[in-house]
């Protein structure tokens, strides 16, 4: 008799085991889906094992097969279950993130609804690669043909040829008869990017993202599977596609956040790629004009070897960028304006030539603020502890945490008086001052309010190709990729609004999407300029990347910190507690640090503390963050102590390793 060791997407950190049946005998095998029963239900497990005999009685019987080939590759077996130790999640969590959405409900195929052709796409060539391309390139085919695992980081300016690195070292597997997988961050898996790996690799290329619709993915991976497409160009779950013999994975815009997925399992492409690499013997291109901390730090200590692209392509210069100080605007005008008068002239400039000029400002809505001036009262959401914004076009009240809406307010709720005054910027307000101050412009705005239904993100981005717009307003979702060569102009409303953010990595943010924005304008002849208008000038953050110098931000940065023992010197393990009743909430966090604290001695606790919004629909957040040295090890004691431990009804705990934010 045999038995199945199975996993099941729940969070239940153990493996159940099956007695496999005589006539299931021979279709039984390791990475293939079964129907199980599991309690009252019939329930989709995987089998991770198979073995002679089991030491408990009355073991019931796997139901049925559901795959005539196994789906989870021994080599996505390890993987996923590295990702359920390290992200402390199950194994079958980790394995149901590892393949196409229908897959886990039981289907075994999709039938397209109709055929799917491509587009025919214009052929190209490498380009002969200039001397820092060609020494990058000798070093990474060397690695590929050597089968070693390694790590390389790119730091490479904008435009400096990154991607043409990535194509010809694809090119250089693919004769090795080795696959590929690109992982681009979501928003910039725009067709432009496809495009460029479609032209050089034809249909070699697969595309994997959460925009293609059911059959259309399924299409996408059964060609995976197949090996009929050797390279795939995907979002972060592209890194588990099920290619064979693989020997390169590239991480675009590695310092990215959206690499972070923000649901169980709570994994980060970027380290799930290296561990992949590390399993498979692959190597790994880390790509970035500002690298995360931790890379760059890592390329320091010689853990990833460092390529540096420092000059720009095609002889454009950086674009020259001007801070404005928001201050002395202020004492010169004696009001508050949106628009300095460098900004405003620079507009207006802009318009006249007939150019394009992209704004930036990283907060949606028309007024982010509303109070009292006679009480003091601030407007905010009846279920979360956050403030109200409130949207023009809707003419509502919005929560952005939980989406509920009111009403917009002219009388004080608290104390009747009529003095309520909306304050604050966002993408909204912007767009609607731009009306007023230049009446014959064309604006556009993108952000996520205008970028709701499918497809409309093409057509603003279209519009503004076409020239139908020629100031687009955004938030970061501008921010990244596009490259219009008519953009010679770059303002940044507000550089203050993400370096406020409570949390540690608030500086690197404003460094890498302020580089981001500035890389928009002058991306031809015609140049370009950048202005940023904020009210803390002197602060190295803003000062570097007005500066394109990536190595000050660095070294100012890599000490602070050290200073305060954050990443990349400690691991950083977030557990956060929620309830719809406060005291509950906050006993389950007392109590769960007073454990932590005895079993895991040299971990460094931080809280508990409410959460930065302490209150979201209705349910009381409180924060427990834990500073590890030995992230591995701690996971495995921090899952021991949750697994024995009695959760308070009502109570929810999840548990988040290397959050991206605290
Ligand atoms: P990055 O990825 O670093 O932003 P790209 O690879 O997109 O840079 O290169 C910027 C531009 O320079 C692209 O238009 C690309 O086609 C061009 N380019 C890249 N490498 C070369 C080369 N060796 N010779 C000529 N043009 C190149
Ligand atoms: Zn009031
Ligand atoms: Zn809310």
């Amino acid at each position: 008799m045999r038995y199945a060791s199975c996993v099941i997407r729940m969070p239940l950190n153990k493996t159940f085991s099956y007695r496999i049946p005589e006539r299931l005998d021979g279709e039984a095998a390791i990475g293939k889906r079964v129907w199980i029963p599991f309690g009252p239900r019939r329930v989709v497990g995987y089998i991770v094992d198979i073995q002679n005999k089991v030491d408990i009685e009355n073991v019931r019987p796997i139901e049925n097969v559901i795959d005539r080939e196994p789906i989870v590759s021994e080599e996505l077996l390890s993987l996923t279950r590295w990702i359920s130790r390290y992200y402390i999640c199950s194994w079958g969590e980790a394995i149901a993130a590892a393949i196409p959405g229908v897959l886990k409900k039981g289907r075994t195929s999709m039938r397209p609804k109709k055929l799917f052709r491509d587009r025919r796409v214009q052929k190209t060539l490498d380009l002969p690669p200039t001397d820092e391309q060609r020494t990058a390139l000798d070093v990474i085919k060397g690695s590929i043909d050597d089968n070693e695992f390694l790590v390389f980081l790119l730091h490479g300016v904008t435009a400096s040829g990154k991607t043409e690195v990535y194509m010809q070292a694809i090119g250089h597997a693919l004769k090795k008869n080795k696959s590929s997988i690109v992982l681009v961050p979501e928003i910039s898996l725009t067709p432009q990017t496809v495009e460029r790996f479609k032209s050089r690799f034809g249909n070699e290329v697969a595309v994997m993202h959460s925009g293609l619709v059911g059959s259309r993915r399924f299409h996408e991976y059964k060609r995976i599977r197949e090996g009929q497409a050797r390279i795939v160009v995907g979002a972060r779950s592209a890194i588990f596609s099920p290619v064979k013999n693989l020997g390169l994975v590239i991480v675009d815009e590695e310092h990215e956040t959206s690499y972070k997925q923000e649901t169980t399992p709570r994994y980060h492409a970027r380290e799930v790629a290296i561990k992949r690499a590390e399993i498979t013997k692959s190597i790994v291109i880390l790509g970035s004009a500002t690298p995360s901390l931790e890379s760059y730090y890592n390329a320091k200590k010689k853990v990833f070897k460092l390529i540096e692209l420092t000059r720009r392509l095609k002889d454009i210069d950086f674009p020259k960028v001007n801070i404005i100080d928001m201050r002395k605007e202020f004492y010169q005008r004696h009001y508050a304006t949106i628009f300095s008068r460098p900004l405003r002239d620079g507009i207006e400039r802009v318009m006249a030539k007939k150019q394009q000029a992209i704004l930036f400002l990283n907060r949606r809505g028309f007024s982010t603020f509303i109070n009292c001036k006679n009480c003091g009262t601030v407007m905010r959401c009846k279920r979360c502890d956050s403030v109200l914004v409130y949207h023009y076009s809707k003419k509502r009240l919005v929560c952005h945490y939980c989406n509920w809406s009111a009403q917009p307010l002219e009388i004080c709720p608290k104390c009747r008086s009529s003095y309520v005054k909306y304050f604050g910027t966002g993408t909204e307000r912007v767009e609607s001052e731009l009306h007023r101050y230049f009446p014959e412009g064309r604006m556009g705005r993108m952000d996520t309010d205008t970028t709701k239904k499918r497809g409309s993100h093409d057509r603003i981005l279209g519009k503004f190709k076409r020239h139908s717009i020629n100031i687009l307003v955004g938030t970061q979702m501008i921010a990244k990729g596009l490259d219009f060569p008519k953009v010679t102009l770059v303002g940044v409303i507000s550089a203050d609004t993400m370096l406020n953010l409570p949390d540690f990595r608030a500086s690197e943010r404003t460094f890498n999407l302020l580089t981001q924005v500035a890389g928009r304008a002058g991306r031809s002849k015609e140049g370009g300029r950048v202005i940023i208008q904020t009210y803390t000038p002197e602060h190295y953050a803003i000062a570097a990347a007005s500066e394109h110098d990536y190595n000050a931000f660095y070294k100012r940065e890599i000490r602070s910190r050290e200073e305060l023992a954050l990443p990349p010197f400690v691991n950083i393990i977030r557990l956060m507690l929620r309830a719809r009743k406060e005291d509950r909430v906050i006993k389950a966090s007392n109590d769960l640090a007073k454990i932590i604290k005895k079993n895991m001695r040299s971990v460094k606790i931080l809280g508990p503390a409410p959460a930065v919004i302490s209150k979201i629909r209705n349910q009381f957040r409180w924060n427990l963050v834990l500073k590890v040295k030995e992230p591995q090890e701690a996971a495995i004691s921090l899952k021991e102590i949750l697994k024995n431990m009695k959760r308070p009804s009502g109570v929810f705990i999840t548990v988040d390793v290397d959050p991206i934010s605290v």
